[in-house]
């Protein structure tokens, strides 16, 4: 663990920080909520929904506005596309936040990396 750790420093971290940065570029298209099916019957009274009690199954994305939760119904033929679209989302948080650490640990250890360079003259 200690052999990993000093390998670690500010262009280690940079090259790090920049190859994630070029998987952000080619995430594509993302949407934030989280789908969610909603079971229903139709109305129709020859409908399995009502004979079988199969109940029909529709999506709708959950979102926060301003923290107000708001929904949006997914057509049937977008479902796929939704599903990959806020996967995307979820990459993409998790991209933002393991570049924001690195950052963060550039910040931190600017100083001493700098101080550490001098002292090598
Ligand atoms: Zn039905």
């Amino acid at each position: 663990m200690n052999k990993y750790k000093m390998k670690i420093n500010i262009a280690w971290l940079k090259r790090k920080r920049d190859s994630l940065l070029k998987q952000l570029t080619g995430i594509g298209p993302f949407v934030d909520g989280s789908m969610v099916v909603v079971k229903r019957r139709c109305g129709n009274r020859n409908c399995k929904c009502y004979l079988k009690d199969e109940k029909h199954e529709s999506y709708y994305l959950h979102y926060k506005e301003k923290g107000v939760t708001k929904a949006v119904y997914i057509p049937v033929d977008m479902e796929d596309t939704v599903r990959q679209w806020n996967d995307n989302h979820r990459k993409l948080k998790e991209i933002v936040a393991e570049v924001s650490g690195i950052d963060k640990e550039i910040i931190r250890r600017h100083v001493k990396e700098k101080r550490l360079k001098k002292g090598r003259r």
